[in-house]
């Protein structure tokens, strides 16, 4: 079939999903990038088409909204709304982070547990998509605040998820602190003590490596897309936003392999430290961050080094890019930026860092790009096996996890050469086509077997 032809069905298709979804731009964005690859690869799999395979795979399960009333430090009464997306349990039970942050709409969260579902899939364990959350900010509040938070929260979501049905895990906003008071208030609810979170700390039931997992996952991925150029992380400079969870553990795993980092960021602006962060550095930025909840601006105080207001980190040149921080973070004019200081390589750990132009532009120049499916898959892996420990009854080291993870991810980026790429080794491979054919193909598979649900 001609290009033009697969562009007016795209376009048919997302006219209806707009239709059916209006007003969720981040929902209609992450199908969109999905739909550009599928509707192309059905015409030879009309078996998927006649199903209407990926319209069903656009309509969540159910979606799960409620009130979150909690009383503050000063015994005010206050009020949030809490979600969950039980997105597709097709190849196994629902599984996905929650989010609590004020930018937190139906729209983000239906993006995620739809990016979510082809995420588990690529991670070849058994399980569904889902994504929940509450516009809820957890910044400023005492600990006592988030644990009336979280209490309150899970008292009506205890209902809905459990250890075969749905298990959330931690995301922005929501650390060990939060997976903790929410786990605490699960068991207590339902008097039971089984693995119906991940992330959990390590005293009851969570797993090493979690905590890492994605950061890490994010640069073994990285480490298979350079390889496949006879290239390695050794001696590159790297740029990271955020300095939260991912962009934490991606920076420690880059240091330790031997790459320069010379930027993290905060939803205040970023640092820059042309010098290199290096372990030292690390260790302050992980206590301000994690225990002290201050900015990365305290950064730039300690080290003397600049830090930049309101600003994203894409206009300095760099080998590698890191986008670690949130949706939407790197538009046309960053992409442009970054191309100009000669990136070689966008491996993304936040999940839809780059908007549709921006992937564009990556695809044209020909650079290595990651779409975060496939490159921050290694968290949701982790948290599988943290599952598979639960049921087992027992713990693996670190050293165990840690070969799992590089396994997977090694398994993620071979999909993706496989689907993405033309058969020839030493072609250009389209990392976005290959994620989103290998992560569609088994839920198809096993929807199609279902008949029609
Ligand atoms: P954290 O809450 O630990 O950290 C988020 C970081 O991003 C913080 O530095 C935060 O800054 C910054 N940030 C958040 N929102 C914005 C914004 N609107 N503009 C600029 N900066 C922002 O979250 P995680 O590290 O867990 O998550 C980061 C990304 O990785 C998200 O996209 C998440 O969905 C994705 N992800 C996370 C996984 C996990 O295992 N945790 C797994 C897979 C994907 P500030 O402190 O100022 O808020």
């Amino acid at each position: 079939m001609p290009v033009a032809s697969f562009d007016k069905e795209i376009e048919g298709f997302m006219a209806g999903l707009v239709k059916r979804n209006p007003g969720e731009p981040e929902f209609q964005q992450a199908v969109h990038e999905v739909a550009q690859d599928i509707i192309p690869f059905e015409i030879d799999h009309l078996d998927y088409k006649d199903a209407h395979i990926l319209e069903r795979m656009t309509e969540p399960d159910r979606i799960i909204i409620f009130r979150v009333a909690w009383e503050d430090d000063q015994g005010n009464v206050r009020v949030n709304r809490g979600t969950r997306v039980q997105f597709n349990n097709a190849i196994g039970p629902y599984k996905g982070g929650i989010r609590f942050h004020p930018s937190v709409t139906l729209s983000v969260l239906k993006f995620l547990g739809f990016e979510q579902t082809f995420k588990n899939s690529l991670t070849t364990l058994p399980m569904g998509g889902a994504k929940g959350g509450a516009n809820f900010n957890p910044k400023g509040k005492s600990d006592r605040e988030v644990m009336r938070f979280c209490q309150s929260f899970m008292t009506e979501l205890s209902r809905h998820i459990g250890a075969t049905v749905d298990i959330p895990a931690g995301d922005i906003g929501v650390g060990a602190r939060e997976v903790s008071y929410l786990f605490g208030q699960y068991k207590r609810i339902r008097n039971e003590f089984t693995g119906a979170l991940t992330g959990k700390g390590l005293a009851f039931g969570g797993s090493l490596i979690r905590t890492e997992a994605t950061g890490y996952g994010c640069v073994y991925f990285a480490r298979e897309m350079l390889a496949r150029r006879s290239d390695g992380l050794r001696g590159k400079t790297c740029t990271i936003s955020g300095s939260g969870n991912v962009a934490l553990y991606t920076a420690q795993k880059l240091i330790e392999l031997g790459a320069k980092v010379v930027t993290l960021s905060d939803s205040s602006g970023f640092v820059h430290d042309p010098d290199g962060i290096d372990e030292e550095k690390l260790r302050y930025v992980t206590d301000l961050k994690t225990v002290q909840r201050g900015r990365i601006s305290e950064y730039a105080n300690a080290y003397g080094c600049e830090f930049h207001q309101g600003k994203r980190p894409w206009n300095v040149p760099c080998d590698l890019a890191f986008p670690c921080a949130t949706q939407n973070e790197i538009d046309r004019d960053d992409a442009s930026a970054l191309l100009k200081g000669g990136v070689q390589a966008v491996v993304e750990g936040a999940n839809m860092p780059s908007s549709l132009d921006a992937i564009q532009a990556f695809q044209n120049a020909r650079i290595l790009y990651g779409p975060s499916k496939a490159a921050n898959a290694g968290g949701v892996a982790v948290s599988g096996l943290e599952q598979t420990q639960n049921a087992m009854r027992l713990s693996w080291s670190r050293e165990e996890v840690d070969r799992q993870l590089r396994e997977i991810m090694a398994k993620i980026h071979a999909q993706c050469v496989h689907w993405g790429g033309d058969g020839d080794t030493n072609s250009y491979v389209n990392y976005v086509r290959g994620a989103n054919i290998a992560g569609f193909v088994k839920v198809a598979d096993a929807m199609l077997a279902y008949g029609v649900l």
